[in-house]
């Protein structure tokens, strides 16, 4: 055998296994489809600005440990994520906080608020919320729901509220005080100089190649290397045997401008349906920048098909199920390992994923 182990992906999961394992002595290559290393949270610095070309990436976490595990590789910035609302020319703050209930009710007081939403709550109220919009209706009522919620969900995903599981709504804070930090971490930042030099940091003396697709030559691939860590989509891997899972997809318009400021802060979302883009993202807020020209980047949700990126996990009832049965039989595999958020079939952010990626590293490569 040529190499210990072959890493398909090199995202945090990849990355983080193949420095590990490296590290350890063992002998490692990693291949990644794409042209470049990082997975999505690749940068690619545009007239001095580090352009996030899969989408806003802003790093944020609770766990101390990875924390200062990706210190090791980098270090962050101040940035709080703190984006706004644009619906239909109104702007509101997120997450929703008492700088959006005072624009929408005029409330000043927490008690003003809360007892606004009771109001909204007592009329729509559902005892067990089954989906993302019963959910929704409960947390922050009606108005919020239709200006804020809504019609941003519907183009995100591409189905209904109604047909939308509750916990994606789960991932905003709701609060009762001014603060308008989208995350209720204790960590959170961008990496100074980008997110990809943390990844030529990770792969710095270990074999990478690029444009090379494992379902391109798997046999040549599973012959060169004792065991494989795959990080891309699980139901791929298995050849769709138990069907196809469902993931969304994004398209990204980016351009540079020759002006120095587009739209005062990094996102601004989009919340009404009719705007076809969710979120325009200008990058040089990430990182406080005064520069001449601007970059912004629009992102269009689009349908997956297969051959399209398939960014988000649709992690509705139909879609676990099946994917719990690739889980289970990947459970029994010895050749094979996998994680991430294509493996894994899980909505995880960054921080999740590292967490995910350390964790197997003290399984797989015990050390001695
Ligand atoms: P990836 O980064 O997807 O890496 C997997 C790699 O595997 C890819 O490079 C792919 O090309 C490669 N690959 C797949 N199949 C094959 C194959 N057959 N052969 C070779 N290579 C293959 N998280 C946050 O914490 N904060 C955020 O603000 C945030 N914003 C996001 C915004 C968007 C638009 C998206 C889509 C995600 C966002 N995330 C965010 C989540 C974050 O991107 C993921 O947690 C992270 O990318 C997961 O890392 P990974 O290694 O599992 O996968
Ligand atoms: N969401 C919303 N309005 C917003 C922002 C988010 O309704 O202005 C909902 C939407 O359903 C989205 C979910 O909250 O899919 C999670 O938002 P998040 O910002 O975490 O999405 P991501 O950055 O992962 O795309």
């Amino acid at each position: 055998m040529m190499y210990d182990y072959l890493i398909v992906g090199a995202g945090f999961f990849g990355s983080i296994f193949a420095y590990e394992a490296h590290k350890r002595g063992k002998k490692v290559l990693v291949i990644d489809k794409r042209d470049h290393i990082a997975g999505n949270m690749y940068t690619e610095n545009i007239d001095g600005i580090n352009v996030h070309k899969y989408g806003a990436h802003i790093f944020h976490t609770s766990n101390k440990v990875v924390w200062e595990y990706l210190n090791q590789f980098t270090e962050f910035n101040q940035y709080i994520n703190s984006p706004v609302a644009n619906y239909k020319g109104e702007i509101y703050n997120l997450p929703f906080n008492m700088n959006t209930f005072n624009k929408l009710w005029g409330v000043v007081t927490p008690s003003e608020a809360k007892a606004k939403i009771e109001e909204q709550r007592k009329e729509h109220y559902k005892e067990n919320p089954k989906n993302l919009e019963e959910q929704a209706i409960n947390l922050v009522g009606i108005d919020v729901y239709e200006k804020l919620i809504k019609g941003y969900t519907e183009k995100q995903w591409g189905k209904r509220a109604t047909e939308l599981p509750s916990f994606i709504i789960r991932r905003l804070p709701v609060r009762f005080t001014y603060d308008n930090n989208y995350f209720n971490d204790r960590y959170q930042g961008i990496p100074i100089g980008g997110y990809t030099k943390i990844f030529e940091k990770l792969l710095d003396g270990i074999e990478v190649k690029l444009k090379t697709n494992y379902f391109d030559n798997r046999s040549y691939f599973d012959g060169i290397a004792n065991k494989v860590l795959y990080t891309g989509p699980i139901d791929e891997f298995y050849n769709f045997e138990f069907g196809i899972l469902e993931y969304r997809s994004l398209d990204f318009e980016t351009q540079t401008l020759e002006i120095d400021n587009y739209q005062g802060n990094a996102v601004v979302n989009y919340t009404e349906r009719e705007v076809l883009y969710t979120r325009i993202i200008e990058h040089k807020h990430f990182e406080f920048l005064d520069t001449k020209k601007t970059v912004i980047t629009k992102e269009y949700p689009a349908t997956w098909t297969p051959g399209k990126e398939p960014y988000y996990p649709v992690n509705d009832e139909r879609n676990n199920q099946v994917a719990n049965q690739y889980l289970e039989k990947a459970k029994s595999e010895t050749k094979y390992l996998f994680g991430g958020r294509l493996a894994e079939y899980k909505y995880y952010d960054m921080h999740a994923v590292v967490a995910s990626a350390l964790s197997m590293v003290k399984r797989e490569l015990k050390d001695e």
